[in-house]
């Protein structure tokens, strides 16, 4: 089955088309600054090069008018439409077939991802009336995490202040986390049942999956939660926002574009939020590049050591995402901090980048360490094939 994938953000639009039975991806791309001047597509075709194209896209719907029409050129019929929801809320335990009502519950629940799941919603509308023919499938983010145990979503906040208002911990990067356990699984089969995901890019989250099943995750409400990000804080005390409003007089949200878009590594680096500029700084000496790494690797080994408390131990952790995949040294920076648990990496296993999964970890180690690249657009695909297959 042909699966088109859809991530739409506010004003861009990532799609991919690809077959799930051969996992061949025949075209992707993503449609960007739509509805603001100078907007483009950047499409690549299995075996071509990527192509900048200049066209208008005022809206969405035009958006994806352009994606369907440049999708013609590759010749594949269209199976099923899947779509990445940022927020699922709680509604969604897991995938759902878009009807009226699960379409309304995404935007039921959007005041928890205002950003994502409005466009989101009116993306999906927009697709299940210009092609009736096609089925589409909403794949929240939260869905993974839907069913961990209360004691790990449940915050110790008045029960009517969580009932009204829905307050709880909802997670996020669930499609990745789930896609890193069955890789996993099936690479180790019987000698995998606790796994620490650690899906580590501009966003960054762990998991903690026993045999299958969430048991926590670092995000929480909302992806401010857990590591230190590109450009995110991660957990803090909850008084610094009164703190900074009272006293500093921020407003909440000067305080809510601060937490999210100018901390984390590019704050604590005053250099960049990429890790390649953070790595490259600390390489010639800058201290507070040199830091931020620091706080990067004790913050991520300590949420990890939360995690594997979560199933009391673990036997394997896999490493993905841009820096898991990409960054050998943040790997081994992290992990040299796990030694006390029994983890030990292989130099040698651990060098370079990850294009296939590999296991990293010296024979010795207590536990199997593994860098897996993660393929979000392909578990989406296969729920929809499972949907509507
Ligand atoms: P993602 O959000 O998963 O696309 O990850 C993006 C982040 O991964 C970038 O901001 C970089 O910090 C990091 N990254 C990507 N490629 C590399 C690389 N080759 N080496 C180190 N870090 C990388």
């Amino acid at each position: 089955m042909n699966v088109l994938v859809i991530n739409a953000g506010s004003s861009s639009l990532k799609y991919q088309l690809l077959d799930v039975d051969t996992r061949e991806v025949y075209a992707k791309g993503n449609c960007e600054r739509i509805g603001i001047d100078g907007s483009f597509v950047g499409h690549e075709e299995l075996g071509g090069e990527k192509q900048k194209l200049e066209v208008e896209l005022p809206d969405h719907k035009t958006a994806i008018k352009y994606v369907f029409d440049i999708l013609k050129t590759v010749d594949k019929p269209i199976g099923g439409i899947g779509h990445r929801v940022v927020q699922g809320g709680w509604y969604f335990p897991e995938s759902a077939v878009v009807t009226d009502e699960t379409l309304a519950w995404v935007r039921e629940v959007a005041p928890l991802a205002p950003l994502h799941n409005y466009a989101e919603a009116d993306v999906i509308e927009i697709c299940r009336d210009m092609f009736p023919e096609i089925g589409n499938v909403i794949v929240p983010d939260t869905a993974f995490h839907y069913n961990m145990p209360e004691r790990a979503w449940r915050y110790a906040l008045p029960r009517d202040v969580v009932d009204k208002y829905h307050v709880r911990k909802y997670g996020a990067h669930g499609t990745s986390h789930r896609f890193i356990w069955r890789s996993t699984k099936e690479l180790l089969g019987d000698k995998c049942h606790k796994l620490v995901s650690c899906h580590l890019g501009s966003g960054a989250s762990l998991c903690a999956i026993e045999d299958g099943a969430c048991m926590d995750t670092t995000m929480g409400l909302t992806p401010l939660d857990g590591l230190i990000m590109g450009t995110r804080c991660g957990t803090l005390d909850p008084a610094t926002v009164f703190y900074l409003n009272r006293v500093g007089g921020y407003s909440i949200d000067d305080i809510d574009t601060m937490m999210n878009k100018q901390s984390g590594l590019l704050a604590v680096s005053g250099v960049s939020s990429d890790s390649r500029d953070v790595e490259d700084g600390a390489a010639k000496g800058d201290a507070n590049c040199q830091m931020a790494l620091d706080m990067f690797y004790y913050r991520t080994s300590q949420l990890i050591a939360e995690m594997a408390a979560s199933m009391e131990g673990f036997d394997t952790m896999v490493f993905t995402a841009g820096i898991g995949e990409n960054s050998d040294e943040m790997r081994a920076g992290v992990a040299e901090r796990l030694g006390w648990m029994g983890v030990k990496i292989d130099p040698e296993k651990n060098a370079g980048r990850a294009s296939e999964p590999r296991v990293i970890s010296a024979d010795d180690s207590a536990v199997t360490v593994l860098v897996v690249p993660t393929n979000e657009e392909y578990m989406i695909a296969l729920d929809v094939e499972e949907l509507l297959g």
